[in-house]
Parts: C-alpha cells; structure tokens; sequence
C-alpha cells in the first residue's frame, strides 16, 4: 500500500512541535509491515538543504504567485520526501508560521493552500508513476487537500486526517474563498465555514473520511466545550469516524543505551550511567552538584497550554523539599520572564535555558530524576514518553495523552508493580503542589523511585503497536474504495 502523507513539518527537517516528530518517526514504522510512505512537505531553506534531490515529479508554471515544482529526494534515514519548491511561498528564514516581527505570515493562507494543491495534483497525476492508495493529512496546514481532491479528481483517494492540535485551526477571511479557487457550495456552516471564516482545519474535519488524534482521551476530550475550542459540534456529528492513536516516540534517536549526545550511556539493565548523566546536567546547568536532590526538568513550549504558571507558583513545594529545576524552553514573554526571573532567585537550584536545543534536551531526559508536564491540555505529548524511556519519571496532569501514557503511583498501581509516575489534577496550582510533594516523597524511599524507573523503562512507547493501528485503518479504507 502507498500512502502520501500531507504536512508542514518532518524532524529532522523542520519543527516546531510534536507533529515533526511523528510525521518523521511513523514512516518507518509503517515500512515494517509493508507499507510504502512519502511525505509531501513545503521546501523551507531547511528542507531544502536537507534533502538529496533525485528528480523533479511536478511543475506549476504559478501556484497562487509564483512558479513552483514538486521534486522527489530523500532526508537522512532514507526518509522519501516529496518537496514543494516554491521559492515565493516558502524560502524564508525562521519559523515556518510567523515572520520576524513575530505576528502570522500574512500569505500563510495561500501557502498552506499550496500545499494542499500540490499534494493534489501529485495524487492526481506522479509524474514518477507513484500512485497513492490513500493520503493522510496532519493538522491544519494540510485541511484544504481533500477539498482539492474532491474538486479535482473524478475518483479521489481515501483521506485521513490527523488532529495534533485543536488549537491551531487556520482561519482566514471569507475572501480567501475565491482567492484559493475553494467551491462556494462548501462554504457552509456544514463546510469549511467557521463563523464567517474559512477554517482550514474544519475543512479537514469535514472533508475527510476518517479522523485520528494522538490519544485515545484527547479523542473523548475533543468532543466537549472545554477541550474541543469550538470544534466540539463537528467532532460529535462525526464521533463514528473519529479514532485516538497514541504515538509512539522515535526510540531510535531516543535510546538511553545509544544516545551519543549524553554524557554516559545506560539501560535499564545497567544503569549506573545516570548518575554521571545527572552529575553532567547539574555541572552544565550551574546547579548544585547535590546527588541527593529530586532534580526535575522540563522542555517545553512556554505557551499557556503547558500549564508552566503553575509549576512556577508550586515551585517552592519543591525547593523546600530539596528538589531542584531545569528548565528548557522558549514562548510566551511572561512565562519566559517567570523562569528566568526563578532562576535569579534561586541560584544553584532552579536553572532555566531560553533556548530551543536538541541536545540539551537529551542531556536534561537523561540526567533528571523526573519530568515536569502540568500541561492543561495536552493532546499526546512526547517529553513524559521520552522520561519513561530514560528512566526519568514523569509528573504530569491527568489529561490527553499523558494521561494515557503514564500509570499513576497510587496504591494498587504501587502494589502491582505498574506505577510509573505521578498523575494529578484538579489541573492547578494546588495540584501541582500536591503532585511536587508526592514525587519528593515517593524519591525519598530509593527502592520505590527505581521501581518506578525501572517498570517506565519497560513500558512499549515505541510506534511498533500504534503504526499497526494506522495500517488496519488504511486497510480498511483502501479495501472500501476498491483498492
Ligand atoms: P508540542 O508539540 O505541543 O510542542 P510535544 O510534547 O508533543 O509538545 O512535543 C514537543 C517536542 O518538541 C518534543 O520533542 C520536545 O523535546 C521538543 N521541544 C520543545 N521545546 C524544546 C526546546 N526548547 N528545545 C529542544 N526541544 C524542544
């Protein structure tokens, strides 16, 4: 089966998030049972430079301003990339959303509808003969393809279409409906219309005939007022379509055992690198060498999403019990102010990196005792996964995806041997309290923390079970279509 997957970020190549992650690992993941992936991405200058280009599949003499070409290369791992080249939509330096004064693209409706025409036509017509059984969309850069397809071509692939993230919806003035060559008949409340807006993302939700989101709870959670931002009615019209898949993480690049970006190698089996790991972080961090101390960490977007606000206002919970901080991040002004100002006062103990760093951020999973996810909501999310892969035990809120990943340290879960971190809600600065003053507690006791440690370290977070259910999902809808 082949599958053309629709996105707007693949790691190693370009990301802003935890989409980039799973569009860069589940490829692989589903090559071992035979199914054959391409990713159609924007030639951002990084992608571009990333890439070994072999051969050009499409050319546009103007897509929406300029001349565009799609080309056919491969990025490192062997990943096949479809590569839309158009150098007046994407060759921009920076983050692929907002230009440098920080405010959105102001075209970004027209590239993101390149994409999608793109993404069309290849299925439409591969100039290298490659012919899609299905494509898969991720999120709203890619929503308007199955409205493109199904304008466009007679018999139209099935389409499936990923939500990683409600909140960013793609919405635009009602303008862009002539401009993008979008049909008026959509243009419903039943459509792609959102109150007076054309809504990317709603046109994927619409138009497309399966939905998945990253967990199985974000997939409840989406169907109610509170998580669902609106979205909450198209979600529940087509409850019967949608399925929660949770990712999995790359476990090759996140490997304790392999990782060359950490100052000592360890596995569950042998773990004694940790400790160097951890003495290495504390030194790199300017943190008191202190072996005794909970040291936490995080590495995060610093947006309102990720609940940071709280673990700032709990933080003395913490340093009162010994613990200590580090915190990797970027994001908002104030939540960036509020941790580097933590850090001021409290030298030696909290120390915070505004930074975006890939390597710092295995040093940090690798060398702290736990990792700190308060987020609100939290469709997957990837750091508590990579915690339980590295031993580094997760405290997160009970919501999304961390709460489908991490096994709370009650009783029963402690008795049975299964407890791998510490979940909590109410979802506030209390909770947050309470969850810092039950990790102190639990590491105070040495054989309780490792048997947490230890039961994380076994648990499956890789894409091996979850690409298996994106294969029986593709499978089914292929076969219907007559594939
Ligand atoms: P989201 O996609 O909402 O940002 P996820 O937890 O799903 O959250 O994914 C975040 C990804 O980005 C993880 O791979 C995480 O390690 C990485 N990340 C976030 N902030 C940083 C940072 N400042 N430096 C390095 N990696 C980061």
């Amino acid at each position: 089966m082949r599958v053309l997957m629709v996105a707007s970020e693949c790691f190693p190549l370009v990301k802003t998030g935890g989409l980039a992650d799973v569009v860069g690992a589940l490829p692989a993941a589903l090559a071992e049972g035979g199914c054959e992936t391409r990713v159609l991405l924007p030639a951002y200058p990084t992608v571009a430079a990333g890439l070994s280009v072999t051969q050009t599949v499409a050319t546009f003499d103007s897509l929406f301003g300029g001349p565009a070409r799609l080309v056919l290369g491969k990025a490192q791992g062997g990943l096949e990339i479809v590569a839309l080249e158009a150098p007046h939509l994407f060759d921009r330096p920076g983050n692929p959303y907002v230009g440098p004064d920080g405010s959105d693209w102001p075209d970004n409706h027209r590239r993101f509808a390149a994409l999608a025409a793109a993404a069309t036509q290849y299925a439409a017509d591969p100039g290298d003969g490659w012919t899609a059984d299905l494509v898969h969309c991720h999120d709203w850069q890619a929503g308007l393809t199955p409205v493109y397809l199904k304008r466009y071509m007679r018999v139209p692939p099935p389409v499936v279409f990923t939500i990683h993230n409600i909140a960013f919806q793609g919405c635009f003035p009602a303008a862009a409906v002539s401009e993008l060559g979008l049909p008026l008949e959509m243009y419903t409340p039943a459509g792609f219309e959102y109150w007076h807006q054309v809504s990317f993302l709603k046109a994927g939700l619409v138009f497309s005939d399966r939905l998945t989101t990253v967990s199985p709870t974000y997939a409840t959670e989406l169907r109610t007022p509170r998580f669902g931002m609106g979205m909450e009615g198209v979600l529940t019209a087509r409850a019967a379509d949608l399925v929660g898949i949770l990712n999995g993480i790359d476990d090759t690049a996140w490997n304790p055992a392999t990782d060359r970006s950490i100052a000592a190698r360890y596995s569950a089996k042998e773990p004694a690198g940790k400790a160097k790991d951890r003495a290495a972080v504390q030194a790199e961090m300017g943190l008191q060498p202190d072996p005794a101390a909970l040291l936490a960490c995080v590495i995060s977007r610093l947006t309102y999403q990720k609940g940071l606000d709280l673990l700032a206002a709990a933080l003395p919970a913490l340093l009162t019990g010994g613990g200590q901080l580090a915190l990797l991040g970027t994001g908002t002004p104030e939540l960036e102010a509020m941790f580097v100002a933590a850090a001021h006062r409290y030298p030696g103990r909290v120390a915070s990196r505004i930074a975006y760093d890939e390597g710092l951020s295995h040093r940090l999973i690798a060398g702290a005792d736990a990792i700190v996810v308060p987020s609100r909501f939290e469709p997957c999310g990837l750091t508590q996964m990579y915690g339980l892969r590295y031993g580094t035990v997760p405290i997160v809120a009970r919501t999304g995806g961390l709460a489908d990943s991490v096994i709370d340290a009650n009783e029963a879960a402690m008795q049975a041997g299964v407890a791998t971190g510490v979940v909590f809600d109410p979802i506030d600065t209390d909770g947050m309290r309470a969850a810092l003053r039950r990790a102190l507690a639990l590491h105070a006791d040495g054989a309780v923390w490792r048997s947490m440690m230890l039961a994380g370290m076994r648990q499956d977070v890789g894409w091996v079970r979850s690409a298996a259910k994106y294969r029986a999902l593709y499978e089914v809808l292929v076969s219907a279509a007559g594939g």
